[in-house]
């Protein structure tokens, strides 16, 4: 088994029914959450999923709409009595201030506080970043605001993969990440500094020659752009869909 679920697929300004983007990849034997936004139990339990039994956190960059979450998920985890370590993954610039962040809320005084294993990953091309017997993780730097990786997922036995390109400017770094992927999950914020258009989303999926596209990290509510299906179709002749929260996607 290994599906990725959809926690949110907003942008910054989420709405009521689109928490912003965040996701889980559940394996048999691994648990690995990308970002952690606002107060993540709830949906994770929405999604059948215990928080406890986490066993890896990405944060991809150090934005509040993609680790705003993650001390209180860590808090509450050890009011829920967790005791096995917890693996954080990101560059060094996200964890430097994550743990700047956890120094702050004093964490160093919770009695019993369980171990949190940070991985300080190298702002390279194809960074190893996970290697378990279901499924790798490599990282590669895009092109946002601040210091940001995407994620490229590989599943063994089934022998698909999956792109996730994280906020990020059309960039020859993700057309590589996602190169002959099964899925890209392109983020759609719209064409500004840091950020790409559901068409410019669309031109990466043809160039790195997806079989599937998926828009996330879109404007949602009241800002929500009924067209962006079709933007994203000008360039990529594929199958397009928006990610929406909750969604299932099995890589098993
Ligand atoms: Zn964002």
């Amino acid at each position: 088994m290994a599906k990725l679920i959809i926690l949110g697929s907003s942008n910054a300004l989420s709405s009521k029914d689109s928490e912003n983007t965040h996701m889980v990849l559940v394996g048999e034997e691994r648990t690995v959450m990308v970002d952690c936004v606002n107060n993540p139990i709830h949906r994770l339990e929405q999604a059948g999923i215990d928080f406890v039994d986490l066993t890896d956190l990405v944060l991809t960059h150090f934005h509040p709409d993609h680790v705003s979450g993650a001390p209180l998920l860590l808090m509450d985890m050890w009011l829920r009595g967790r005791q096995k370590l917890i693996h954080v993954y990101g560059l060094h610039y996200t964890l430097d201030r994550m743990e700047k962040l956890m120094e702050m809320y004093s964490w160093g005084d919770w009695p019993n506080f369980f171990t949190v294993a940070f991985h300080r990953l190298p702002a390279n091309e194809n960074t190893p970043l996970l290697n378990c017997d279901e499924f790798k993780i490599i990282s590669s730097p895009v092109r946002h605001l601040i210091p940001t990786i995407g994620l490229r997922f590989e599943f063994k036995s089934s022998q698909k993969a999956l792109t996730y390109s994280c906020d990020t400017e059309p960039s020859e770094e993700i057309v590589r990440l996602a190169k002959g992927a099964d899925v890209l999950i392109h983020e759609a914020s719209g064409a500004s500094l840091g950020h790409s258009s559901a068409e410019q989303a669309g031109q990466i999926a043809a160039q790195a020659e997806v079989s599937k596209l998926f828009l996330i990290h879109y404007p949602t509510g009241e800002f929500a752009n009924e067209n962006i299906i079709s933007e994203a179709r000008q360039h990529y002749k594929g199958e397009v869909a928006l990610a929406t929260d909750f969604m299932n996607l099995d890589f098993s």
